[in-house]
């Protein structure tokens, strides 16, 4: 990943559903995976897009 401050939060929207999910990147690195409302987990791997992403939205 690039240069990130891990204290960041970010707001990552469920791939599924579309629900915004406040996170810092600390918190996503320890955890890989976002439990959504809607039943569904979004993994580390699309994770790591999100926060890339959601760390471009906020330039
Ligand atoms: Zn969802």
């Amino acid at each position: 990943m690039t240069n990130i401050n891990q204290l960041q939060t970010l707001k990552l929207a469920c791939e599924a559903c579309g629900q915004k999910h406040l996170k810092t990147v600390a918190w996503l690195i320890e955890n890989q995976a976002i439990s959504c409302d809607c039943g569904h987990q979004t993994t580390h791997q699309n994770i790591e897009e999100l926060v890339i992403q959601a760390v471009n939205e906020l330039k």
